[in-house]
């Protein structure tokens, strides 16, 4: 692959919780000027046959998903991102975790509108469930039902006030164990890189010894590049990543207008590519001419 091919490895449809098809996702990043997209929607693997179909031929798609998951840090559980990248959506384990997955979504979003509506806000599970539209329930879907009955004016406005843990209406679900979640990947053949890893609180857990535990457990990669890390946190990551001989990553993270940030704002270097698809088994990625 040429140094200057453009990779983002980090994107959300509508099949969870961003707002662009699948097929608008992919057309979105070719028109950005991308030459690899991932989609990675939240414990869902739906998207894929959508945005393969509609796959500019110029695109490569990698197919993959960001799975929910939590790891102790004293006697507090810390919530983690995981992706997983070319992993075999069919595989049972990897379907029965999603399964559970989507199904704690769902139960731990009524939960936190039943809250809001027995304290007056204008909000119904309803309501949630419709905007949502059968995509497993996250806070954005409550943010954009809180914005439909004009109580917010964004969802990061919702985020800062109502949504964001510990404060306001946050409920914390119970996600897969985070070493358990690496093995689950890893044995589907998919890639387990850990989706920014110094976002929102999780270096009070991932510190570098307990990345290094994850590495021996499968991990592939840290996503090193993302819009919530600080220049010293890409430095200190880039550092862990070369101590544990693990790739680095980076992404956009983009959710359509539920986030403001640009598809491919952050990028992944080519060779790190090459070397994430040399450790898969699952699925192939859907190529593009480039390729
Ligand atoms: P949940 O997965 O339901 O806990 O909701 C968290 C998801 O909301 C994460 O994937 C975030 O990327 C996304 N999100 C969208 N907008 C925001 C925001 N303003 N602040 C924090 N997270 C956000
Ligand atoms: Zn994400």
């Amino acid at each position: 692959m040429d140094s200057d091919v453009r990779i983002d490895l980090h994107s959300h449809s509508v099949a969870s919780d961003g707002t662009d098809t699948p097929a608008e996702l992919v057309t979105l990043a070719a028109a950005a000027g991308l030459d690899v997209l991932a989609i990675t929607d939240h414990d869902t693997t739906d998207g894929w046959a959508p945005a393969a179909a509609a796959r500019p031929a110029g695109l490569t798609l990698i197919r993959g998903a960001e799975f929910s998951t939590q790891i102790a840090a004293g006697d507090r559980m810390v919530s983690v991102h995981l992706l997983g990248y070319l992993f075999d959506p069919a595989d049972a384990a990897v379907v029965a975790e999603q399964t559970r997955l989507r199904e704690e979504r769902r139960r731990r979003g009524m939960a936190m509108v039943q809250r809001m509506a027995a304290d007056g806000l204008p909000i119904s599970g309803g309501q949630v469930m419709r905007i949502a539209d059968g995509a497993p329930v996250g806070r954005p879907h409550i943010g954009q039902a809180l914005i439909e009955s004009g109580v917010v004016e964004s969802v990061d406005e919702a985020f800062a006030s109502l949504l964001g843990g510990p404060h306001g209406y946050y409920l914390p679900k119970a996600d897969t164990d985070l070493a358990t979640a690496v093995r689950l990947v890893t044995a589907a053949g998919g890639a387990a890189v850990l989706a920014h890893p110094r976002g929102r609180g999780e270096a009070l857990a991932l510190r570098p010894a307990v990345i290094g535990e994850l590495a021996q457990a499968g991990l592939v990669g840290i996503e090193v590049d993302h819009p919530d890390h600080p220049a010293a946190a890409r430095a200190e990551l880039a550092a862990i990543a070369a101590a544990y001989g693990l790739l680095s990553t980076g992404s956009s993270d983009y959710h359509g207008h539920n986030k403001t940030l640009t598809i491919g704002q952050e990028t992944t270097r080519p060779d790190q590519l090459v070397r994430l698809v040399e450790r898969t088994s699952g699925v192939t990625p859907v190529l593009g001419e480039l390729s």
